[in-house]
């Protein structure tokens, strides 16, 4: 049976906004000692904004054009960053076909007949693009802790965008909770190891994990698990749902997806970091009480 003193828990954790949807999942955070934390949307906003456009050749209002085709198809918060702008700018968006999205690199499609992409750094040098041109460009971005995303057509680079998300105004606080409890912070993204810097600055985190890509985060939560740690993750996306079920508690930001919160031992209904803290502190004064 369900000792009482559970039961009292899971109704208090409630009360903080963290919905419990595994019943051990209660006792084992009291044991934790590494919290691993996606970036976007789960320690920032996740309403990203476009905050540069720099163009190589041509103009602003051309490169918003272009990377606005690709993003009409994209449900990341990136796109919608692009979309918001090019709309304001008033860019009509190019129609663009064959497009996928490759997850944890950017977008691809095609316009008469030359491949046509956006996306980061690692891939396009991959495919074999010279993005040198516009290298400071994309530095000034990321010192602000933005993201850069580069667009090429072809084989030529045509611009620069840096898109800026804002840290939740309380993650900073919660970070701060987390390690007075004695656990250990990690941050894990998909994102640049420069704008992740700056973001982990801000928020408090001195362990960052960067330019991961989505099926390497539940690699991370394993190995961490294999070294003995006991081992929440943190996040809000579908590319998390993995990195969630592997980890000894998983916490799904509660306007995240759904395929997250699925994914997720215990969803944060407020989408704050505190109830991770919360959840910690109750399940603590929670285990006492049974023994
Ligand atoms: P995170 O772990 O920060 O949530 P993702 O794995 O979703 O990041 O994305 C990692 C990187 O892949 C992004 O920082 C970006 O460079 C690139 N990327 C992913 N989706 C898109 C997109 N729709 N448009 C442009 N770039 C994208
Ligand atoms: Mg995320």
């Amino acid at each position: 049976a369900t000792p009482m003193s559970v039961i009292v828990g899971v109704g208090k954790a409630a009360e903080y906004g963290a919905l419990i949807r595994q019943g051990d999942a209660l006792q084992t955070a009291g044991k934790l000692d590494l919290v691993i934390l996606d970036k976007t949307g789960t320690i920032t906003e996740g309403h990203p904004a476009v905050t540069h456009v720099h163009a190589a050749e041509g103009d602003q209002a051309e490169l918003l054009a272009l990377a606005a085709g690709l993003e009409q198809h994209s449900e990341h918060p990136l796109a919608e960053a692009i979309l918001e702008r090019a709309k304001s700018d008033g860019a009509a968006k190019r129609s663009v076909t064959g497009f996928e999205a490759l997850n944890g690199k950017g977008v691809q499609g095609e316009l008469d007949g030359e491949p046509l992409r956006l996306g980061n750094r690692r891939w396009l040098e991959g495919v074999g693009i010279d993005l040198s041109d516009l290298d400071s460009a994309a530095r000034t971005i990321t010192d602000e802790a933005g993201t850069p995303l580069f667009l090429s057509r072809g084989n030529r680079a045509l611009g620069v965008i840096g898109v800026a998300d804002a840290i939740k105004q309380d993650s900073e606080a919660a970070i701060r909770r987390l390690h007075d409890a004695g656990i250990r912070v990690m941050m894990v993204t998909g994102d640049v190891q420069a704008t992740a810097e700056a973001i982990a600055r801000k928020a408090g985190i001195d362990d960052i994990r960067a330019e991961v890509l989505p099926e390497d985060k539940a690699a991370i939560v394993e190995e961490m698990r294999r070294k003995g740690h006991t081992v929440a993750m943190v996040g809000d996306g579908i590319n998390d749902a993995p990195a969630l079920a592997a980890a000894d508690v998983g916490f799904a930001i509660g306007t995240g997806t759904d395929v997250a919160i699925e994914s997720a031992a215990i969803t944060l209904m407020r989408g704050s970091l505190h109830g991770v803290a919360d959840a910690i502190q109750i399940s603590r004064a929670t285990v006492r009480n049974i023994h």
